[in-house]
C-alpha cells in the first residue's frame, strides 16, 4: 500500500465548513461574546472581510456540529437583546419553566475549573433574561486523560443578584469601549482587553503586533 498526501481533500472540506457555518460572515451587531472576548478582534472582525484560520474554521465545526448533535430536539433557540446587546442561549428546554443551557465542547480536563469567559458569558446571559440559573453541559472531548476517552458532564450554576449586577457593569464597561472604537473607526489598542491564550492562533496577530509597534495615540489604520 501506498500512503499519499492529499491536501486537496482536506480543503474542500475545510471549504465546505468554511461556508456550512457562515464563518466568513461579518457580524453587525453586538452580541454577547463581542465584549466577553478580546475587543479588537470583536472590531476587526466586524470591519474586515479576512480569512478565517484553517485553525478557526476546526475549533468551530468541532464545537458547534457536535453541539448541534447534542441538542435534545424539544428546544428552542430564544434570541434576546438588552441594552445594545444581543444574546443567544445555546438552547432552551422546556420543562416547566423554560431551562436555560450552554453547550461547551472542549479539549480541557475535567479536573480543570471552568474558564472565567464562559461564567462571564453565562452570568451575562442570566442578567438579561432576569434568571439567576443556568444549565450548563461540558464534552470533555478527552475525559481527565486518564485515558483521553470522551465524557459528558453537566452542571446547574446559580447565581445571586450581586454577581449578575456586577458582571453586568463590568461588561457594559467594555461595551464603552467598543462603542468608542465603532464611533472613532479605530480598533481598541491589541492586548489590553484580551487574555494572552486569545492570541494564540488569532487571524489578526500580524496585524496587532504591527499595531503595537506604533506608539499610542498616533495614527492607526489610516484613522487619527
Ligand atoms: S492578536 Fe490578540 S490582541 Fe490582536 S485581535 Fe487577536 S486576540 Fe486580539
Amino acid at each position: 500500500m501506498k500512503v499519499i498526501d492529499n491536501p486537496e481533500l482536506s480543503r474542500l472540506m475545510l471549504d465546505h465548513l468554511t461556508g456550512l457555518y457562515n464563518l466568513k460572515k461579518q457580524r453587525d451587531e453586538v452580541h454577547l461574546s463581542t465584549l466577553i472576548y478580546c475587543l479588537t478582534r470583536s472590531f476587526l472582525d466586524m470591519k474586515q472581510d479576512v480569512e478565517p484560520t484553517d485553525m478557526e474554521v476546526m475549533l468551530f465545526a468541532l464545537g458547534i456540529g457536535l453541539q448541534n448533535e447534542f441538542t435534545p430536539a424539544n428546544t428552542t433557540l430564544p434570541v434576546i437583546r438588552k441594552d445594545g446587546v444581543v444574546f443567544s442561549p445555546d438552547f432552551v428546554i422546556k420543562v416547566g419553566e423554560g431551562q436555560y443551557c450552554e453547550m461547551k465542547t472542549t479539549r480541557m480536563s475535567t479536573a480543570r475549573d471552568f474558564p472565567e469567559s464562559w461564567i462571564e458569558y453565562i452570568k451575562g446571559g442570566c442578567f438579561m433574561q432576569g434568571i439567576k440559573e443556568y444549565d450548563l453541559s461540558v464534552l470533555y472531548m478527552m475525559g481527565n486523560y486518564k485515558p483521553p476517552f470522551p465524557q459528558l458532564n453537566s452542571f446547574r450554576l446559580e447565581f445571586d443578584e450581586a454577581e449578575l449586577e456586577a458582571n453586568w457593569k463590568y461588561l457594559m464597561c467594555r461595551k464603552e469601549v467598543f462603542d468608542e472604537a465603532l464611533k472613532n473607526n479605530r480598533p481598541p489598542r491589541p492586548k489590553e482587553h484580551c487574555s494572552d491564550w486569545e492570541c494564540k492562533n488569532c487571524r489578526f496577530k500580524a496585524q496587532c503586533d504591527a499595531m503595537l509597534m506604533i506608539p499610542e495615540g498616533i495614527e492607526i489604520g489610516g484613522q487619527k
